[in-house]
């Protein structure tokens, strides 16, 4: 099963390393009349909800924190960043944090 690609990082006006967001994806969750609560509810696998989470232009530290997002793709995260110039990019999961490492990569398909 191919994975969705990993979107590049980039920092926001103000400083804050994020994802690059897809400009119509974000107007469609901002003016679509769907919410991210609503989008949490339905089933989607969750590839698809870790590159919507980057589409929409998440901080690497919030990644981090997302629930769905396996530890793999939040270090790998980390790491593109890192390898992109962002020598201090981290997340808590980068310190092995107690409350969200331990997310295991699912297998089931989008
Ligand atoms: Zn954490």
């Amino acid at each position: 099963m191919m994975k969705h690609p990993m979107q590049p990082l980039e920092t926001d006006e103000h400083g804050v390393l994020r994802f690059k967001q897809n400009a119509i994806v974000r107007y469609l969750l901002d003016n679509g009349g769907i919410d991210l609560n609503r989008i949490a509810c339905l089933q989607f696998s969750q590839d698809d909800r870790v590159q919507f989470a980057q589409l929409i232009g998440y901080s690497l530290r919030g990644f981090h924190e997302l629930n769905y997002v396996p530890d793999s793709v939040a270090l790998a995260a980390s790491e593109a960043a890192r390898k992109h110039g962002f020598e201090s990019a981290c997340g808590c999961r980068d310190d092995g944090c107690e409350i969200h490492c331990g997310v295991d990569e699912q297998d089931t398909a989008g």
